[in-house]
């Protein structure tokens, strides 16, 4: 299978996330120019091993939007044009993402309560979460569900980290946790990507200050 896409199907995706990238930013998402962003280009191969996506460059300030911002690269996270721009270090968790779910986009924040709880729960290796409303977000309508989003080490060796993502995703839960970095939601597309993040920093600061107040009571 080739990478073959058109021009717009590039600029949708660079417009897309450029868009998402600067909500994102409004919210204090990106700091110190940490976090990352994906989309998929075009279809998969039916084994999933052969396909592209957008994805943000390493090191730019996401707060500002430049034309440096984006590239487009391959399932092994290699550019795939001639360019002077490095895709996010962490690019490979985005193809093994993609890889295990078929999913359309990814994105990566670091926040305060995404890192507090991941250290909360680092020996159930899951941040659990039930009955929260918001949990419909990702698809799980029954009355007080409880779900697990798994937490990963955070190893400095991303690949080492990159071959454990299969192994971690929980199907219906779209998401995993980095421990003290950040999280990696996905979706089918960028609507359901962005609502699914949201999604998740609200039940980590909902986890989070449940927790405290129970601690001081
Ligand atoms: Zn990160």
């Amino acid at each position: 299978m080739e990478h073959s896409m058109t021009l717009e199907q590039k600029q949708r995706a660079f417009s897309e996330l450029r868009e998402v990238k600067e909500t994102f930013a409004a919210r204090g998402w990106f700091p110190a120019t940490s976090g990352n962003l994906s989309v998929r280009i075009g279809d998969m191969s039916e084994d999933r091993q052969t396909f592209a996506f957008a994805v943000t460059a390493s090191g730019k300030d996401k707060s500002v939007s430049s034309p440096e911002d984006f590239l487009i690269v391959d399932q092994h996270g290699r550019p795939l044009e001639t360019t002077g721009l490095k895709p996010s270090a962490e690019t490979l968790i985005h193809c093994e993402i993609y890889r295990a779910t078929g999913c359309g986009a990814i994105f990566h924040v670091h926040t305060v309560f995404n890192n507090l709880v991941s250290e909360l729960y680092r020996e159930e290796q899951a941040i659990p979460v039930e009955g929260v409303e918001l949990i419909k977000a990702f698809n799980i309508w029954e009355e007080d569900a409880a779900i697990r989003i798994p937490i990963l080490p955070n190893y400095a060796d991303i690949p080492r980290i990159a071959e454990l993502v299969s192994e971690a995703i929980v199907p219906r839960v779209p998401g995993i946790v980095l421990r003290k970095h950040g999280i990696y939601a996905w979706g089918a597309n960028v609507f359901e990507a962005k609502r699914h993040l949201e999604a998740f920093e609200f039940l980590f600061e909902y986890v989070y200050r449940w927790k405290l107040l129970n601690k001081q009571g």
